[in-house]
């Protein structure tokens, strides 16, 4: 057991998953829980998702809905322990709050995932918001997790845990590896839109795995082209990014055999985005066949969660004990 690493991973729980977090971060997650050199945590992240906007009414079926979208996609709770991140809140926050006390103000306003929240919510400068980053740090150090599996998005976060893992061992004499992101070949999914990452906060922008072959289509009909053909393929751009969706999903010669008709015959992107969708549909198909079966068995999912959450907290609870001991709240007469 000496050498088994852990791996933690999570997800808001803000909507139904997409493509990009499919292939940027469950692939990576499935990828681990089949390597039995790994002790697997999943969680879902429902306090991160209160660190914006939502809406208390559906939080808690919003975050069952991400636990079904993990299991259709094939984690396996006799593997990896999958639980919601509120049913351990008391120990994650705790440990956030150890945490704190060696991050600065400063570095945190300074990230530039907190910058464009700022932005986009500039109502909603709260405290958890600027919490957010120490709080995602707890949720791995708390298990000791050297691998994350997650997109490049997160690696200013990823940069913040490893940080704060090193003072807390320099400062206080604890054992915290420096987390780092375990990557996927679609670490960095292009939105449907011309611009940025598929994101399920940028409407247009997406495909959700529960899609079916009409929507998808229909989603990628509305991706912005150009006249299909020119003296070079372009880099960046709508076109671009429907390119780099045919490598993801019909590989690297289908790719390429566009990229030589732009430069002689042309393009047709109608022919193009059909096969695409089919493509794309045919990864879907099982994932949303499975999680029809698992609509069906609702106190299954709550059991996976209550042995998830019981797993976790034993190792979660060990943690906080060092911590606590290690940071001089303990012990003493
Ligand atoms: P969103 O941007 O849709 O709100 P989240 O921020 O909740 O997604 O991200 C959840 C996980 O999915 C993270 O690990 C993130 O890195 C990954 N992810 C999100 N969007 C993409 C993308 N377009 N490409 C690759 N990975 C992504």
């Amino acid at each position: 057991m000496k050498n088994i690493k852990r791996v933690l991973s999570g997800i808001r729980a803000t909507g139904r998953l997409h493509l990009g977090n499919y292939l940027g971060m469950v692939k990576g997650m499935l990828e681990l829980q089949d390597n039995p050199g790994y002790e697997i945590f999943y969680m879902v992240a429902d306090l991160h998702s209160m660190t914006t906007p939502y809406d208390q009414k559906t939080l808690a079926s919003t975050a069952r809905e991400v636990v079904l979208d993990y299991l259709s996609c094939g984690l396996e709770p006799d593997k990896s322990a999958v639980f919601l991140q509120s049913d351990l809140a008391e120990l994650h926050t705790e440990l956030m709050f150890y945490l704190s006390t060696v991050v600065t103000v400063a570095r945190m306003q300074h990230l530039p995932t907190f910058k464009e929240k700022v932005k986009q919510y500039p109502q909603n400068v709260t405290m958890a918001l600027l919490n957010y980053p120490v709080l995602m740090a707890a949720d791995i150090l708390i298990y000791k997790s050297s691998d994350v599996p997650t997109g490049i998005d997160q690696e200013p976060h990823l940069e913040v845990a490893r940080e704060i893992a090193r003072k807390m061992n320099e400062a206080f004499g604890t054992d915290f590896p420096e987390p780092k992101r375990f990557g996927t070949r679609g670490e960095y999914v292009p939105s449907l839109t011309d611009e940025g990452k598929m994101s399920k906060s940028v409407e247009g922008s997406y495909i959700q795995l529960t899609d079916d072959l009409e929507t998808i289509k229909k989603r990628l009909a509305a991706a912005p082209t150009d006249s299909g053909r020119g003296q070079a393929v372009p880099t960046a751009g709508g076109v671009a990014n429907l390119l780099t969706l045919v490598e993801l999903f019909e590989g690297k010669e289908k790719r390429k055999k566009y990229e030589k008709q732009y430069v002689t015959s042309g393009i047709r992107y109608g022919e193009l985005k059909t096969e695409l969708a089919e493509a794309i549909y045919r990864d879907l198909k099982p994932i949303q066949e499975k999680r029809r079966e698992l609509e069906k068995k609702p106190d299954y999912v709550e059991q996976v969660l209550k042995d998830g959450a019981d797993k976790a907290r034993k190792i979660a609870q060990k943690t906080i004990d060092e911590v606590k001991t290690k940071m001089g709240l303990k012990g003493g007469l």
